[in-house]
C-alpha cells in the first residue's frame, strides 16, 4: 500500500476545498421499459463513476460500514484487497468516541484508519432517533394495526426527544445528555473529514402517524436546508483541506405523495448528492427510488442507506440506486450466517461440523481459497475472532462482487437475465 497523503487533492495552503474535485459520471444507462416504474416508463438505472478526492467509486457499488472506524476483525488492506472500494462510518459513534477532533489532527476519516479510499459518514440522526424510538430499521416492517406515534417508544425507556431545531439525547455510552441538530452534525462530519457525509434528519417508522409524517418532512427540510448553509460556511473554513461532497436525505416513509414531496425539496437545494432513507415497505422500495429520481438531477448520485436483502438492492439499482451500505453482512457473518449464490446458510449448523469445503463452492474470496466451513464453523462456536475475521471476509466479498457483476450486467446489457437468474439461485425459485 502507498502511503496515504494527509490531504489528498487537498487544498493549496490557504484555500478552501474545490467542489470540482466530487462529480458523478454516468457510464450506461438502463434503456426504459415497459415495465419501468419511473415517470414515462424511465428506469434509473445506471452504470457510472463517482469521483472523489480520495478516489474513485464504480457504481452501483456496495459500501461495507465499518461503525467506529473499523470492520470488526477485518483490517482496511484486506477490505481493499476483497474488493471494497469505499466505506462508511457512523458520526455519531466517532462523536462518542474518541470525538471527531480526534479525527481531524489524525488528517480525517481515511488517514485516521489508514484506508486508502472514499469514506462516507452518515449524520448521527439514524443513531440518534433510533435512542428514541426503540426500534430497528427494518424495511419489511409488519405495520398491520399499528399507528401510533407513542407505540414505538413503548416499553422502553425514551433516550432522545425531537424538536424544532434537534435531537436530545441520553449517551448510551455513560447517560451524559447531549445535543444533535443540523449545524452540530454538519460540524462533527466535517471534523471527521469523509468524502461523502449526510445531512441531518428525522428519522421516522411505519408506525409513525401520516400526520407525523408530514410534519417530519416539512422538518426535515427545514433541517436541510440548515445544513446546506452551514456546509457552506464550513467549506470556506476548510482551508488546505479536500472538499467534502454533501447528500440530502429523502424521508416519507411509504407514502407516494410525502416522497415526492421530499424528493423535490431536496433537489431543490444545492446538494451533492441524495440519500434515500428511512423505514421503506419491502413491496415498493423499487417504486420510492424511482419517485424520487423523477425528481433528481442526472447528476446527483443516489445513496440507499441501511439496505442488505438481494431482492432489494436488485429493484433499488434498477430503479435509480448507485450505492448502498449495510451493516448486515458483517453482523450476519459473526452470528455464522454464511451468504451464497443460492441464498444465506448457518455455518454453526451440524451437517458443517465435518465439511472441509470452502464457504462456497467457486468463490473467489480469501476465506474461500484457504479454509474449511468446519474450521470457520469450530471457530465461530469457540468465539474465537479469526472467526468473525474469516466469515467477515466472505460475506462482505459476497455483496461486494455482487453490485460488481450488477454493474457488469447493465454495462455489457444483460441485466435483465443477470437479475432473474441470480434472484431465482438466491431464492431457490
Ligand atoms: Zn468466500
Amino acid at each position: 500500500m502507498t502511503d496515504l497523503l494527509e490531504h489528498p487533492l487537498g487544498a493549496r495552503p490557504g484555500k478552501p476545498g474545490d467542489r470540482g474535485a466530487f462529480s458523478f459520471e454516468t457510464i450506461t444507462r438502463l434503456p426504459d421499459a415497459a415495465s419501468g416504474l419511473g415517470r414515462d416508463g424511465a428506469r434509473y438505472g445506471r452504470t457510472g463513476i463517482i469521483h472523489t478526492p480520495h478516489g474513485d467509486i464504480r457504481t452501483p457499488a456496495f459500501v461495507p460500514v465499518g461503525t467506529q472506524a473499523a470492520m470488526k476483525g477485518v483490517l482496511p488492506e484486506t477490505m481493499r484487497e476483497l474488493g471494497a472500494q469505499c466505506l462508511l462510518a457512523n458520526a455519531f459513534h466517532l462523536f462518542e468516541r474518541p470525538g471527531e477532533s480526534v479525527l481531524d489532527a489524525g488528517g480525517g476519516l481515511s488517514k485516521f484508519m489508514n484506508w486508502d479510499g472514499p469514506t462516507f459518514t452518515d449524520s448521527g440522526g439514524f443513531q440518534v432517533l433510533s435512542l428514541g424510538a426503540g426500534f430497528k430499521k427494518t424495511l419489511a416492517m409488519d405495520v398491520t394495526g399499528k399507528k401510533s406515534d407513542d407505540i414505538i417508544a413503548a416499553g422502553k425507556e425514551r433516550l432522545a426527544w425531537v424538536d424544532e431545531d434537534g435531537v436530545t439525547f441520553k449517551s448510551p455510552l455513560n447517560g451524559d445528555e447531549h445535543r444533535f441538530s443540523a449545524e452540530i452534525s454538519m460540524g462533527i462530519q466535517h471534523r471527521i473529514g469523509a468524502d461523502i457525509m449526510f445531512a441531518f434528519d428525522e428519522l421516522t417508522t411505519l408506525m409513525n402517524t401520516r400526520g407525523y409524517q408530514e410534519e417530519s418532512v416539512e422538518r426535515t427540510f427545514r433541517w436541510a436546508r440548515r445544513c446546506v448553509a452551514e456546509h457552506e460556511r464550513l467549506t470556506a473554513e476548510r482551508v488546505g483541506k479536500p472538499y467534502q461532497a454533501l447528500y440530502g436525505v429523502v424521508q416519507g416513509a411509504n407514502y407516494e405523495d410525502l416522497r415526492r414531496r421530499a424528493a423535490s425539496q431536496i433537489a431543490s437545494l444545492d446538494f451533492d448528492g441524495v440519500g434515500i432513507g428511512g423505514a421503506i415497505e419491502k413491496r415498493i422500495i423499487g417504486n420510492t427510488c424511482a419517485w424520487i429520481c423523477d425528481a433528481m438531477p442526472e447528476n446527483r448520485p443516489r445513496h440507499v442507506l441501511g439496505i442488505a436483502a438481494v431482492d432489494d438492492i436488485f429493484a433499488c439499482v434498477e430503479n435509480g440506486g448507485d450505492t448502498f451500505d449495510c451493516v448486515a453482512p458483517a453482523r450476519c457473518a459473526r452470528n455464522g450466517a454464511i451468504y451464497t449464490h443460492r441464498g444465506r446458510y448457518n455455518i454453526k449448523r451440524a451437517e458443517n461440523k465435518l465439511n472441509f469445503e470452502p464457504l462456497e463452492a467457486g468463490c473467489g474470496c480469501y476465506t474461500c481459497t484457504h479454509y474449511s466451513r468446519a474450521y470457520v464453523a469450530h471457530l465461530l462456536r469457540a468465539r474465537e475472532i479469526n472467526g468473525f475475521t474469516l466469515a467477515t471476509i466472505h460475506n462482505e466479498y459476497f455483496f461486494v462482487h455482487l453490485l460488481d457483476d450488477i454493474r457488469a450486467s447493465i454495462d455489457g446489457g444483460y441485466f435483465e437475465q443477470f437479475r432473474d437468474e441470480s434472484l431465482a439461485h438466491f431464492y431457490g425459485e
